[in-house]
């Protein structure tokens, strides 16, 4: 039986809606239901957006200055920030997160982010300040021009289950602090800690309709997103679903972020300190159970160093403890869903049909039978061209691919519709910096992975995505730049209007 019941959070109430069905998010660790949820309706979603709408129009938070805003929120992160343990317990129990994954970086990192966000959205110039007196010929007409920025309206934000709290707070706090209004839909496999912000939305007296959260699939997604009332949509997820995003969004061509999938090369150059590189490639490979977007999953290794590296990598994450979720010894947790599981099987099974060798080779840890565990995989001898080297498995399944040279680990590292993140491994830093230059991905860790900050701009090329979250150019993402012209010409002859008008 589910211990937790929630509603959904719209116009600042906590209602029931239109729905007629509830359903309940599963622990990944045990099988067994944890919290209940509204299946939320299309009209449901409707009402949400028609709360933001009005709270964007005609209630006081776009105008508010942005420091009062923050203010605002801050008591809202207070309220997160005195309940962390019991936070972690509720995140790991929807998502399969590790405690110590969740208690030292799912939770904490959220508000450490928000409180990063903030800090940079006070610090942002919302006008050019001093107006610039220009004109469009020199010694000709000229004005003085204020460029300014204004919120978008109503931005509807889509999360994932993998990071559910960290990756809402990446879109809500930089939306609401820009002045927009938003209407969060969580991932239907972990939405308990959307709920738990709404929660604090409301104990913080946030306006009414500033924060909206409903719960429900796809079919609530899909009417957020083709909303014509909605100005944004800020989405993180599979590339799959973004595509169908994309497309249903261009009704009203609403503003659209994309963070998407990956398939992330780690390249382990033939300088670099073995033993050091594969704690590192380990941590990049398997955090999370390799359920992080940014994980690497190809391992590109220099041909020198490629037995002796196999070996210590397998021999590593064979010691790994895959484990109950809520012990602090375990490494490895579940993956989110029996469906999940099936299919990272199915992953591993196609790379050993493809030719690839398992120098590991994973299956289900015993005693652990109610949970959907499964054991890392590592394949050597996958070449570029199969499919467990190019499909997204988000899994803890690596294949470690022998290259010849820098050439050879820069052209592989390419080879892919995705263009997510990248890792550099290497003592020398001119060698490495002049790689990370030379691979086709938003970012490019040197000597580490996953390292990912408030300040920095974060987001794919190619197929993992268009826009950017965090750094100044996420925050802007969620405002209108606007131009006004004060004329300032001092005599009618001087206009351009003589073009027209003599
Ligand atoms: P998903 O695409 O299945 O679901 C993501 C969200 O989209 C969920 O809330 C879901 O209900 C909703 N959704 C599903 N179909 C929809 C539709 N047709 N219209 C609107 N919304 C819809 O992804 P997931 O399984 O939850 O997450 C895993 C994926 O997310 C992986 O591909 C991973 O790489 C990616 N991801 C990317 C980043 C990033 O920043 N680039 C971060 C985390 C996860």
């Amino acid at each position: 039986m589910p211990t937790r019941d929630y509603q959904l959070f719209v116009g600042g109430e906590f209602v029931d809606g239109t729905a007629s069905r509830r359903f309940a998010s599963v622990n990944p660790a045990t099988g067994a239901e944890v919290a209940s949820f509204v299946d939320g309706t299309v009209a449901d979603l409707e009402a949400a957006v028609a709360a933001a709408r009005r709270a964007f129009d005609a209630g006081p938070w776009p105008s508010m200055p942005v420091a009062e805003r923050a203010q605002r929120l801050g008591r809202v992160l207070e309220i997160l920030g005195g309940r962390v343990p019991e936070l972690s317990a509720i995140e790991y129990q929807d998502n399969g997160a590790t405690i110590r994954q969740a208690t030292s970086f799912m939770v904490p990192g959220a508000l450490g982010f928000a409180m990063g966000i903030a800090d940079l959205a006070t610090k942002f110039s919302f006008t050019s300040g001093q107006p610039v007196t220009t004109g469009p010929v020199p010694g000709g007409p000229f004005g003085s021009t204020t460029i300014s920025y204004e919120p978008l309206g109503v931005v509807g934000a889509i999360t994932p289950w993998n990071g559910p709290l960290i990756l809402a707070m990446w879109k809500v706090w930089p939306a609401l602090l820009a002045g927009n209004t938003v209407v969060l839909k969580p991932s239907e496999l972990a939405p308990s800690t959307a709920m738990e912000l709404a929660r604090a939305f409301a104990e913080a007296d946030i306006p009414p309709g500033v924060l909206n959260v409903v719960t429900g699939g796809g079919t609530v997604g899909e009417a957020l997103v083709s909303s014509d009332h909605v100005d944004m949509v800020t989405f993180t997820g599979g590339t799959a679903t973004g595509q169908r995003i994309a497309q249903l969004a261009s009704g009203n061509l609403k503003r659209l972020t994309l963070e998407l999938g990956g398939k992330s090369p780690a390249l382990v150059l033939d300088d670099v300190d073995i033993e050091s590189a594969v704690d590192g490639v380990i941590w990049s490979t398997l955090f999370l159970s390799g359920q992080m977007c940014t994980c690497a999953s190809r391992v590109l290794v220099n041909a020198r160093v490629h037995d002796e590296f196999v070996e210590r990598f397998a021999a590593r994450a064979d010691k790994l403890v895959v484990g109950p979720t809520d012990d602090f010894a375990t490494d490895l947790g579940p993956v989110v869903s029996a469906a999940a599981r099936d299919r990272i099987e199915g992953y591993v099974q196609l790379g050993t049909e493809e030719g690839a060798v398992a120098v590991l080779p994973g299956g289900r840890p015993s005693g652990l039978e109610n949970g959907f565990y499964v054991k890392p995989t590592v394949f050597v001898g996958a070449t570029p061209r199969m499919r467990i080297s190019r499909e997204e498995i988000f899994g803890p399944v690596v294949s470690i691919l022998k290259v010849a040279d820098d050439a050879e680990a820069v052209q592989v590292a390419n080879d892919t519709q995705f263009g997510l993140a990248a890792s550099v491994w290497c003592n020398d830093r001119r060698r490495a910096l002049d790689v990370a230059g030379r691979v086709r991905a938003g970012t490019v860790w040197i000597n580490d992975h996953n390292m990912l900050s408030p300040q920095t701009p974060f987001g794919g090329m190619k197929m993992s995505g268009s826009g950017r979250e965090n750094g100044e150019s996420g925050f802007k993402a969620y405002l209108e730049e606007k131009v006004v012209y004060l004329d300032l010409t001092p005599s009618k002859n001087e206009h351009l209007w003589a073009l027209v008008a003599p």
